[in-house]
């Protein structure tokens, strides 16, 4: 008898027919002996929806009360599966994150979880029961509900596996496993049988939506067996694991790209010491991620700056900065949106000089500008206008050998993301 975790992202249980499919697979894994532990998403595009209402009231509502909308998403999918698991004849007991003992930081939308005591979850598979658990949330010590992010399910799902010494953590989500990019860019991308953490945390961090970036750091952290698979077949999926086989020769092993970028500058800056110090230090302390940071248009004794955050973060770091402008005079702050950020990742990179020079000939050839480069030993990332998107994505592809001739297969519907 093994434990398994098995997590079913929005488009697997989109609507009832979709959420059967769900309850008869759990079952015949407990048929099969095992315990299961299920974590399941928001049903398709409701958490989308969800958000989408209440800017209709609001085009910035307070973030606590976004929590407490879109947790409820995922309490639709618990007790709408539990119910279907129950018609099948089988005992299931469905618990929020709080109830799974889900404890978090007090940040709203992006919490980070503290502990879990999973005491109810583990007293519920004793008494034999299927345990359903929402996923991406949380609660404070407060009693204040949290979640984790946009496609932060994933998260839970190996966080519970870890925290339970589960066996194995399968994410069933629409397409086959993890693929050298997305599928649903490049019909010829390649399926890889597994991937180490590391090459998967920076593809997951770049935009790759198929894990949740953290759901592979905590993999990483407690040695989660953690596989992808399609929750429309039963084709196996791809491993994540320590020291993946990667094909050999291969020096980019993955692309993936980023839609959620908005680009902020500051103008006319005033070159004194401490002044990056104070700009990206307030940032921080507004638990606002930046990006890639770059500085030119260097005159006299001004320069200017220009650096990325996720879109949602926006207007937050917009306000950040200018509270600052007492203590950091600048001429002008501006922000642009529709720009996406296209990567590279290969940990055969560092060994291969020439590799991001390629990939700027590849773009230029598509007649894209670059309006950003960031680099590292395994990547190489660009901001470039969002309008060509599928077709650097596909050239890259095509120019560091990554086809296949098979054709990708793709399950479910596209959802809005
Ligand atoms: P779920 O609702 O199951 O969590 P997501 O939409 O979050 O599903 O993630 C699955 C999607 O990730 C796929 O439909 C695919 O379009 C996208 N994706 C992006 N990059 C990759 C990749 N490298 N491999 C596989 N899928 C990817
Ligand atoms: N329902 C949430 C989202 O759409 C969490 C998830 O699906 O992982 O982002
Ligand atoms: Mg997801």
């Amino acid at each position: 008898m093994a434990l398994y975790v098995m997590k079913f992202g929005g488009s697997s249980v989109g609507d009832t027919e979709r959420m059967q499919r769900v309850a008869r697979r759990v079952a015949e894994k407990q048929d099969e002996g095992h315990q299961v532990i299920v974590v399941v998403s928001a049903m398709g595009d409701t958490t989308d929806d969800l958000i989408d209402q209440a800017k209709l009231l609001s085009p910035e509502p307070p973030t606590r009360e976004m929590d407490m909308l879109m947790t409820t998403g995922e309490q639709i999918s618990i007790a709408l599966l539990s119910i279907a698991i129950h018609q099948l004849g089988k005992k299931a007991t469905s618990f929020t994150g709080w109830q799974a003992g889900f404890r978090t930081e007090a940040v709203h939308g992006k919490a980070r979880i503290i502990d879990i005591q999973p005491s109810r979850v583990l007293e519920a598979l004793k008494e034999g029961n299927i345990v359903v658990v929402a996923g991406f949330q949380g609660m404070t010590d407060d009693g204040e509900i949290t979640t984790f992010g946009r496609g932060g399910s994933d998260t839970t799902a190996v966080a519970l596996a870890a925290a339970t010494s589960a066996d194995v953590c399968e994410i069933y989500t629409d397409v086959d496993g993890i693929y050298s990019t997305d599928p649903r860019i490049v019909k010829n991308a390649r399926k890889l049988n597994e991937i180490s953490y590391d090459e998967m945390l920076e593809l997951a961090n770049l935009g790759a939506a198929v894990l949740h970036p953290r759901a592979v750091e905590y993999a990483k952290h407690n040695q989660v067996r953690l596989v992808v698979r399609s929750s429309f077949n039963h084709n196996e999926g791809t491993v994540v694991k320590e020291d993946a086989h990667m094909e050999q020769g291969v020096v980019v092993s993955g692309i993936a790209y980023d839609k959620n970028v908005a680009r902020i500058s500051i103008v006319g800056v005033e070159h004194v010491p401490g002044v990056l110090a104070k700009v990206f230090g307030s940032l921080a302390e507004a638990k606002i991620d930046v990006d890639i940071i770059v500085q030119s248009g260097d005159q006299e004794d001004k320069a200017d700056f220009s650096f990325t955050v996720a879109l949602s973060d926006r207007e937050n770091a917009l306000k950040v900065i200018e509270g600052l402008s007492e203590e950091v005079p600048f001429r002008e702050v501006t922000s642009e949106d529709g720009l996406v950020k296209v990567s590279i990742v290969g940990a055969g990179m560092v060994s291969h000089p020439g590799v991001a020079a390629q990939m700027f000939d590849v773009i230029s050839k598509q007649g894209v500008n670059i309006e950003m480069v960031s680099t590292s030993e395994i990547k190489v990332s660009c901001v470039i206008a969002g309008g060509k998107l599928n077709e650097v994505v596909q050239a890259l592809h095509t120019a560091y050998g990554l086809d296949t001739d098979n054709q990708a297969f793709v399950g479910g519907p596209k959802d809005r993301r």
